[in-house]
């Protein structure tokens, strides 16, 4: 039997059988990979391929004795998909693609997957990153989240779209994007270091509050 995580499986409602989610950075994906997860969907007679709300495709259904030869017909180490960790970025289309796109949130959610994916932190933690103000990514729900504007990114903290939801708030605004990256780095480590186990980052700032964080993130 394997443990929740252990190459990289959760296990099933029916006690015996798996999922995994390959890790697809943004929910950008290749022709090539898609062919892959659906061929190994027809050779082990997995049960289901669901689109999941973080924009990867769970195979699920899966026996145990299958999970390795899947991974290595994937051509992909297990991603993470369980955990105290940063999983996934849900990220828009963006400027790249979308005609209300004011920042590339594409761009920007593949540098910060690079930086984070699987990153352990007090806390599940979830990023988005949305091109316009439309935030088609959900980042008021998201744990760190950016927004393009005419001026740059708005940084946002604290949301969570959970049995408890919390709306993001606005921690700093008219940001370029590198200077975004550092700004994440920051809350990033607060977080790391203040943060207490299973406290998701909005219930942080409803203990220590928001302008504790904004200080610190804005402390040279
Ligand atoms: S958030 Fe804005 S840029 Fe992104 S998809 Fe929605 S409308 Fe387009």
């Amino acid at each position: 039997m394997l443990k929740d995580g252990e190459k990289g499986v959760i296990l099933q409602r029916d006690k015996q059988t798996y999922a995994i989610a390959p890790h697809v950075p943004c929910g950008v994906i290749t022709p090539d990979l898609l062919r892959k997860i659906a061929d190994a969907a027809e050779k082990y007679n997995i049960q289901a391929l669901k689109i999941t709300s973080a924009a990867r495709i769970a195979m699920i259904g899966i026996q145990e004795e299958d999970v390795d030869s899947i991974w290595q017909d994937l051509g992909m180490t297990p991603g993470h998909a369980v955990g105290l960790c940063i999983r996934s970025i849900k990220c828009c289309p963006g400027n790249q693609f979308c005609r209300l796109g004011q920042q590339d949130s594409l761009a920007m959610g593949m540098q910060l997957d690079e930086i984070y994916h699987g990153l352990e932190l007090p806390s599940k933690t979830k990023m988005g990153v949305s091109g316009c103000p439309n935030q088609c990514a959900e980042t008021w729900i998201k744990d760190i989240g950016l927004v393009g504007k005419k001026n740059g990114w708005a940084l946002m903290v604290g949301g969570a779209g959970a049995s408890k939801p919390r709306l993001a708030e606005v921690l700093l605004e008219d940001l370029r994007t590198e200077d975004a990256i550092a700004a994440i780095r920051k809350v990033v480590a607060f977080y790391q270091e203040n943060g207490k186990k299973l406290e998701r980052i909005g219930k942080m700032i409803d203990r220590i509050g928001l302008e504790a964080l904004r200080t610190a993130v804005q402390t040279p």
